[in-house]
């Protein structure tokens, strides 16, 4: 790998902003991704995280830069600085500031829930997003919209829905899941929440807090939609303690129908994960549409 031409773009978006700059010293592999290949790239005293994909994902990272610097302008929380994108020999490549990234403690947890909450004080007129985004490797509709209960239906568990027929989901799940989607609005009709600023893809691997202990935020998949859906991820996979949760409902008041709702947003996510590694993930996302039904007495 020849490193030389990222370092030289960045050495050309770095001017003015730092007096000497060393070149190109090496490049450590960062382990913890789940798509690229990430780097820390060392010139001199300075490091830099880099991501790199193939070239046609060149729009992806102009779009996690995008994304990155508004969770930036949102303020509270930290969230890396993303320097430069582009393409060179065989590689698309995002640039971004390095931060030694650790797993949250208590009390960065406490800030990360707060922090959050307070991103989700930051709306918009219309749920959705300008353009369409990427969860993981998975597109992510994001037409906009004035309807919570058709926005949800149609760009997230209906588009998931559809692959995992495409995907071979067993058949006596996909038709309970279509049933489910097809009267979602017994769950979500009457709920129309303020579009937030979501980060999209908030579980514990995308979290976590920087050498002096604040709480750091990355790899985002931003839309503006229900809060709720971005806190029921982090309890999807877990690792959030209980501070984060008490932070966050404490600025943004818990609804009594969270519970319920929390397990349709978390089953968008299920689905998602059987669309990308299959397995028992089809038989977990039935046993959620089995609950989800159970309680529209279907
Ligand atoms: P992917 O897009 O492949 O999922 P991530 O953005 O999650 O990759 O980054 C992979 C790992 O690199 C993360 O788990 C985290 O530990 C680390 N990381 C992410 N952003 C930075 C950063 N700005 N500086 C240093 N390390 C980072």
């Amino acid at each position: 790998m020849d490193w030389n031409e990222i370092v030289a773009a960045l050495a050309a978006a770095q001017t003015g902003k730092t007096s000497e700059w060393a070149g190109f010293t090496e490049a450590i592999t960062v382990m913890g991704g789940d798509i690229n290949a990430a780097y820390e790239l060392r010139c001199g005293p300075q490091s830099f995280f880099v991501k790199l994909n193939s070239p046609d994902k060149l729009p992806m990272f102009e779009q996690e830069a995008a994304m990155l610097e508004k969770l930036r302008q949102s303020g509270g929380l930290r969230v890396p600085e993303p320097l430069i994108t582009g393409v060179m020999a065989s590689h698309a490549y995002i640039v971004m500031e390095f931060l030694a990234i650790e797993p949250a403690n208590e009390q960065s947890a406490e800030e990360l829930g707060e922090g959050l909450a307070r991103l989700h004080q930051i709306s918009n007129a219309q749920y959705g997003w300008a353009d369409t985004g990427w969860l993981g490797l998975s597109r992510q509709p994001n037409q906009p919209s004035d309807n919570w209960c058709e926005f949800w239906r149609n760009q997230r568990l209906g588009f998931q829905l559809r692959q995992a027929l495409r995907n071979g989901i067993p058949p006596h799940i996909g038709s309970r899941l279509e049933l489910l989607n097809s009267s979602v609005e017994g769950l979500l009709g009457n709920h129309q929440p303020v579009p937030a600023l979501l980060h999209g893809d908030c579980w514990h691997g995308n979290c976590g807090m920087d050498a002096t202990g604040r709480g750091v935020i990355f790899d985002p998949a931003c839309y503006f939609g229900d809060a709720e859906a971005d806190l029921a991820l982090t309890e999807l996979f877990g690792g959030f303690p209980d501070s984060f949760y008490r932070a966050y409902w404490s600025v943004q008041p818990r609804a009594a129908e969270y519970e319920v709702r929390s397990q349709l947003y978390q089953l968008y996510h299920v689905l998602n994960h059987f669309n990308l590694f299959g397995g028992l993930y089809g038989h977990r996302a039935g046993t959620m549409a089995e609950l989800l039904l159970a309680e529209m007495g279907h």
